[in-house]
């Protein structure tokens, strides 16, 4: 979709083609339109796909008319680190000066001297920042945020991570009951929903996992039958025998999840576990580790699975299955690909079986299924 179907004026537009910036991308084809109309926003999308602009635009184009007084800043984004406020800044500025009002932007974030800060913020109508630094200068009365009319909350999943649930709190208190709240995260776990609830009045949901169905003939999908004693063996001869190099592993409870990486790695297979009950730097340092490919599987548990942001995956493996046939599309989603179809196995305990011709019934489409037990498994 091109950006002139959006309500975007043309001095945007062919700012935008100067970057060859020429098609909206999702997320900013569904927020930008909400975002002008005042409602609030959850949008949820991967990294790299766009969430900035989604929310630059149209909050540059709503602030036209607006002055600050005397250090009250009218918009207000959070973010996690001082790279993502110097980023997020610039963005502003690329875009604000093509309009007719000129907006001031600042960045404020921690590890710079606080002085200069507090003389820029004079007069500043956006502010991006990072929590802490922006509690001193409330503190100091560098800035206020009483009158702030837009609160923007981005890459919610990281803050959360980093543990600024605190500060963020705190300045949840300083601003103005009435008020539009955007929220973007590039995954949508326990944490970020939580936030979504307090934060958001009836908002719009911009949300890749819900909007695009994965295309399911774009993924290679099996199964085995296996009695439940075998379906470790059989695991670790897939992985083996397959040659995968990266797999995510899906079990139904956090004691499996564990118990099945245990077993993969006393069978030098370099796996880890993600669940709930792991402490959120351990669970950030096993992402860090997969994505990165140091670490070869990675088994999660539905709820956490949902915090992972990796895009696209060559091999799903559900060690048990989801409750829900959508959970089911949900996880095998992540390895469908036009260019680079991935492949989706399924080992079936006898009582599974039944659930599984009920997933297979809803996704309209009949899955393959192999007889895991007659396999040679110390070939
Ligand atoms: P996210 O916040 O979702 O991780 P960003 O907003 O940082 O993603 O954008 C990622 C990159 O994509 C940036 O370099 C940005 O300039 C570029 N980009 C944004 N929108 C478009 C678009 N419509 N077409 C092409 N590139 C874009
Ligand atoms: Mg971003």
């Amino acid at each position: 979709m091109s950006f002139n179907s959006l309500g975007l004026p043309e001095a945007i537009i062919s700012k935008l083609n100067e970057y060859n910036y020429t098609q909206a991308t999702f997320i900013q084809q569904q927020a930008i339109p909400a975002v002008l109309s005042k409602r609030d926003v959850l949008g949820i999308d991967h990294t790299g796909s766009g969430k900035t602009l989604s929310y630059v635009l149209p909050i540059l184009l709503n602030m036209q008319g607006c002055k600050a007084q005397n250090r009250h800043v009218i918009t207000l984004v959070l973010v996690p680190t001082r790279e993502l406020a110097a980023q997020v800044n610039e963005v502003f500025q690329q875009f604000c000066n093509v309009l007719p009002q000129r907006i001031k932007t600042l960045a404020v974030f921690g590890g710079v001297s606080i002085n200069p800060q507090m003389i820029q913020l004079q007069g500043a109508e956006v502010l991006v920042a990072t929590p802490g630094r922006l509690l001193e200068l409330v503190e100091q009365k560098a800035v206020h945020l009483s009158e702030i009319n837009t609160l923007v909350l981005d890459e919610a999943d990281k803050m959360l991570n980093l543990g600024f649930r605190d500060e963020m709190e705190q300045l949840f208190r300083l601003v103005p009951k009435v008020r539009q709240n955007l929220l973007f995260s590039a995954t949508m776990h326990e944490g970020v929903e939580g936030i979504a609830k307090q934060l958001l009045h009836k908002p719009i949901v911009a949300s890749i996992e819900n909007s695009n169905p994965p295309d399911t003939d774009l993924i290679k999908q099996y199964a085995y039958t296996v009695t439940p004693d075998k379906k470790g063996p059989l695991l670790r001869y897939l992985i083996k025998t397959g040659n995968m190099q990266q797999v995510l592993v899906f079990t139904s409870s956090v004691y499996q999840a564990d118990n099945v990486a245990d077993k993969l790695r006393k069978n030098g297979i370099d796996a880890d576990a993600i669940h709930s009950k792991k402490s959120q730097g351990a669970r950030t340092d096993v992402l860090r580790d997969f994505k990165s490919g140091k670490l070869r599987v990675l088994v999660a548990t539905d709820l956490l699975a949902r915090g992972i942001d990796i895009e696209f995956l060559p091999f799903v493996i559900n060690y048990e299955l989801p409750r829900s046939p959508k959970d089911y599309i949900h996880r095998i989603g992540r390895t469908g690909r036009a260019e680079n179809p991935g492949e989706a196995i399924s080992l079936i305990a006898h009582d599974e079986e039944h659930h599984f011709s009920i997933i297979q019934k809803k996704m309209k489409k009949v899955v393959e299924v192999k007889d895991g037990n007659a396999i040679n498994i110390n070939v």
